[in-house]
């Protein structure tokens, strides 16, 4: 007998997450408060419940413009040192109160400069919302370490500068570097003075690969940029042919990616949205789960795509069947792939991850 795979259990279980967006994860509330003390007037309705639907409906509506126009408001109302600090606060409180043990939120500073901060100081005041929400999270009774990696747009030059920031901050909670925006048309490759001055810091990276576009940017990002992950790299898919009775084969890309065990950032709710799949079930992450692809949970954005860690798990658990030992090993994988240090990271596998789920498969 083992305690049952219900999103009730599901929350309470160990959890690590790999990719989420801190200007995709604000409470509605909080967006009304924050618009409301630095005069932001752009808010489509000032109701919580409201905002929180027409944040989804808009990122549901199939409409790029619409979907953008969600993050026009959550950016908008992250241009001060306050804002900044409560939503990274916030953020860790939310995902601790979930049952996440360690995550790696992502954020592009380079966006929040509008009313005149710098850089350094928007990094400043992320890392100190992040330190506070594990502080309350911990009173609350919850642990959990929050990493951060740092996102140069792919639309933007600013890469390098970027790149640097990183290295600047990275003995105070920065474990990372990632680039976003539209990947159709702006390849990672455009940022390789990026890519090589991190390597030559040894400094680890992620690249989003795989969700606007096919292969070949997942090839560009692990062949020519070293990519360590992928922000979602479900499209590798399109490198793998399944005949009708149901045996895949894996072309050379795709072979290489699973050889090497290189971590994929699934996120199939923000997928949906994005026209990856029609369904959960349709979605990549079953077969590349049973193809042996290393395969981690992931929100994307909280706000827009209506969900979290636990609500991806139990939605995945409950298509594919999956049962305790298959999500330990989701688990473990992601906290393998994580960025912070190795010592850390055995610790929380060995005494966190481990084991909770020996007790949650012997219960
Ligand atoms: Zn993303």
């Amino acid at each position: 007998m083992s305690t049952p795979v219900t999103l009730e259990n599901i929350r309470r279980a160990p959890k690590v997450l790999l990719h989420d967006h801190l200007d995709g994860g604000l409470r509605p509330q909080t967006v009304i408060e924050l618009a409301r003390e630095c005069g932001y007037r752009d808010l489509p309705t000032h109701d919580a419940d409201d905002l929180g639907t027409w944040f989804a409906d808009a990122a549901d509506s199939g409409s790029l413009v619409r979907y953008l126009e969600t993050f026009g408001h959550t950016v908008g109302v992250l241009q001060t040192r306050d804002a900044i600090v409560r939503v990274a606060a916030e953020a860790a409180e939310d995902l601790a109160a979930d049952g996440v043990v360690y995550a790696e939120v992502k954020y592009a500073p380079e966006l929040f400069t509008e009313r005149g901060l710098g850089l350094d100081e928007i990094v400043t005041a992320v890392q100190e919302g992040f330190r506070l929400g594990e502080k309350r999270a911990a009173a609350a009774g919850y642990r959990i370490r929050v990493g951060t990696l740092l996102c140069a747009m792919r639309q933007n030059d600013r890469g390098r500068e970027i790149a640097e920031l990183v290295v600047r901050h990275r003995d105070t909670g920065v474990v990372g570097f990632d680039i976003a925006g539209p990947e159709d048309g702006f390849p990672p490759t455009r940022m390789l003075d990026a890519f090589q001055y991190l390597r030559d810091n040894n400094v680890h990276f992620t690249i989003h690969a795989g969700e606007a576009f096919g292969p070949a940017s997942i090839w560009e990002a692990v062949q020519r940029c070293g990519a360590e992950r992928l922000g979602h790299g479900a499209r590798i898919i399109e490198d793998i042919t399944f005949a009708e009775d149901g045996t895949a084969e894996l072309g050379r890309l795709a072979a290489y990616v699973r050889d090497r065990r290189i971590p994929l950032e699934l996120c199939p709710a923000s997928n949906l949205q994005t026209g990856i799949a029609k369904t959960v079930a349709d979605h990549p992450f079953g077969p590349l789960a049973k193809l042996g692809f290393r395969v981690t949970v992931n929100t994307d954005n909280r706000l827009m795509s209506h969900c979290m860690p636990s609500t991806e798990t139990a939605t995945l658990a409950e298509t594919f069947g999956y049962d305790w030992t298959d999500l330990e090993r989701f688990t473990v994988d992601a906290m393998e792939a994580a960025f912070v240090d190795y010592d850390q990271r055995r610790q929380i596998i060995d005494d966190v991850i481990r084991p909770a789920y020996a007790k949650l498969k012997a219960d």
